[in-house]
């Protein structure tokens, strides 16, 4: 009798014969993981890092607004003060870091949210560093999330270091946070998966008819952010959203790239789902 484990190889090395074996295995992977098709089937919770305020409803507002509205409870977790978001040469960088979490915690209002969770890094200066993992790992322990949104931090052409910077600190996070021996002293806990925004090679098109305005709404209320080209990035928003809103069978999408966080570690299966 062949055991499970040589059937899912025989029908692999079936499939591999006739369309690849990166086409085999990512069929296969997309089997094994039921977090890839829908990440959220049975969320509780879930924690969203953003690099600044505003990039946690740029990157995936409208789903989190469908999640809030179904009763999930949503922690944001910011990185760094937004203190030089400006192209006002005048501004205080405090005065615009009170300014930006003011206009986050309007935001976060309207999407849903009620938690949120601030390490106030210098804007621009987030350092690459052990230290700031253990922030990530002790919030992923203490929020217990079932899913972490972050920024894909292998967009190619991202010239932001907090972006770049903070998605591989939450990916190592999450990574780690099942490891008593990282951070020791706090409880373990286990994500199923992580959801990157901001991302090139999308495996997961969400439909957000429901929510979009909502996102918007939201948006608007980064006022420091994005009053003056307010038009030409809404246009923006809904030409991408309508994109993959199209291939999604919705009027609008918003695009994520999937990964069980069992697939962050050593293995090319990541790069084919
Ligand atoms: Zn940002």
């Amino acid at each position: 009798m062949p055991t499970e484990e040589s059937g899912i190889a025989n029908e692999v090395r079936r499939l591999a014969k006739v369309l690849g074996a990166a086409e085999a295995l990512r069929r296969i992977t997309k089997e094994i993981f039921e977090s890839l098709d829908d990440p959220f089937k049975g969320c509780r919770r879930v924690l969203c890092i953003q690099p600044h305020p505003d990039d946690c409803e740029y990157g995936a507002g409208a789903t989190l607004a469908e999640l809030a509205d179904a009763g999930v409870e949503i922690t944001y977790l910011t990185l760094t003060d937004g203190s030089k978001g400006t192209l006002d040469p005048s501004m205080d960088p405090r005065v615009l870091a009170q300014i930006r979490r003011l206009e986050q915690e309007r935001a976060a209002k309207v999407v849903g949210v009620k938690k949120l969770l601030w390490l106030d890094y210098l804007d621009g200066e987030l350092p690459y560093s052990a230290e700031v993992r253990s922030k990530l790992i002790e919030a992923i322990r203490a929020e217990k999330p079932d899913v972490v949104f972050a920024p894909d931090p292998y967009l190619l052409y991202e010239a932001h270091p907090d972006h770049r910077v903070g998605g591989l600190l939450a990916l190592e996070a999450a990574m780690f946070s099942p490891l008593p021996l990282f951070s020791r002293g706090s409880q373990p806990h286990e994500v199923r998966a992580v959801v990157l925004y901001y991302t090139a090679r999308p495996n997961l098109l969400k439909p957000v008819d429901r929510t979009f305005e909502r996102k918007l709404q939201a948006l608007k209320m980064h006022e420091s952010q994005f009053s003056s080209s307010w038009n030409l990035f809404e246009l923006y928003l809904r030409v991408v959203a309508a994109a993959y809103g199209a291939q999604a069978g919705s009027e609008y999408a918003e695009a994520f790239r999937v990964l069980p966080t069992s697939l962050l570690h050593a293995t090319a299966l990541s790069e084919l789902v």
